[in-house]
């Protein structure tokens, strides 16, 4: 262990914990750590996800969710064209393949339009062939605001700025034990002890576990689900232009499954959710 003591420490490298600790940094004087378990940031869910630039349309208007996404997706955009990160502002369409998907599809009209979202329009049966000539469906909403990009390189161009700006990052770190103390904590790593005097949790689905380390009883457990993509095969990956999603089942209220046509030639279909 060295002698030098933090004044916060931030547990995990997915985007949650570079974007908290990109946010912290920036108040002068603040010593700052990152500690990520394995040898490269973005190796859990932040570097497996769909890569979608949600544009806000989901959400609840005035809820956290709705003000934070759409505020989130300019930032990100922003932030994708200083650093010359590549992102496409492709669009997405969201199909209702029959007449009983209707109201769902008019609420979340209703929502893009009080989320503030621009250029939301909805399309019948030919505007849906005009924009994706393979899909078929009754009705659609087009979403411009959606894009993609890969969150991974997202992660590390904002890693950059962290350690630019003087905190430390570490990698190869894994947080095994927490120590508390009258005025500050010891974290026991993969690779030595670690002093700070505060301590922010973002170790995505093992957050629960890390709340155990440090001596808190939460009374909720994670119940962590792996996504699970198809690959639509090479002579049918022309199926797909863009982004394509189906109106959400209020039955699973958080899953999207969706086609995506990636870069390198590749279409996905996904992610499902395995236990
Ligand atoms: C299948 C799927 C698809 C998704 N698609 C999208 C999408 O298209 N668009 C979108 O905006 N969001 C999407 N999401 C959500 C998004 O990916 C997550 O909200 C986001 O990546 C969470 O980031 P995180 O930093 O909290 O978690 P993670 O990226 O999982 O990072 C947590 C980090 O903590 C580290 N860690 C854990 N324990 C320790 C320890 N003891 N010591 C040190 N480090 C530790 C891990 O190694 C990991 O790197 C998707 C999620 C899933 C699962």
């Amino acid at each position: 262990m060295n002698d030098r003591r933090y004044d916060l420490a931030i547990i995990g490298g997915g985007i949650v914990g570079v974007a908290t600790a990109s946010s912290l940094v920036a108040r002068p004087g603040l010593s700052v750590i990152l500690l990520e378990a394995e040898p490269e940031l973005a190796r859990h869910q932040s570097g497996h996800n769909s890569g979608v630039i949600h544009a806000g349309l989901y959400y609840r208007p005035g809820s956290f969710k709705a003000r934070l996404c759409t505020q989130g997706r300019d930032e990100l955009y922003r932030f994708c064209r200083e650093q010359e990160i590549p992102h496409r502002r492709c669009g997405k369409l969201v199909l209702a393949t029959d007449e009983n998907e209707l109201p769902a599809l008019e609420e979340l009209e209703s929502r893009a339009r009080d989320n503030g979202l621009d250029g939301v329009v909805r399309l019948d049966a030919e505007g849906i062939r005009e924009r994706e000539p393979n899909a078929d469906g009754v009705a659609a909403l087009w979403v411009p605001q959606t894009g993609v990009v890969d969150f991974a390189r997202v992660t590390r161009a904002l890693a950059r700025q962290l350690e630019s700006a003087g905190a430390e990052v570490r990698t190869d770190s894994r947080v095994v034990g927490i120590r508390r103390h009258p005025r500050e904590l010891t974290l026991e790593t993969a690779s030595g002890a670690v002093r700070c005097s505060y301590l922010v949790n973002c170790a995505g689905l093992q957050s629960d576990r890390i709340a155990r380390l440090s001596g808190f009883r939460p009374d909720v457990r994670l119940v962590p689900f792996r996504g699970e993509y198809y690959q639509l095969v090479p002579e049918r990956r022309e199926l797909v232009r863009g982004l394509i999603y189906p109106v959400p089942d209020p039955r699973f209220p958080s899953l999207h499954p969706h086609h995506r046509r990636r870069g390198r030639g590749r279409t996905q279909r996904g992610p499902g959710a395995a236990p």
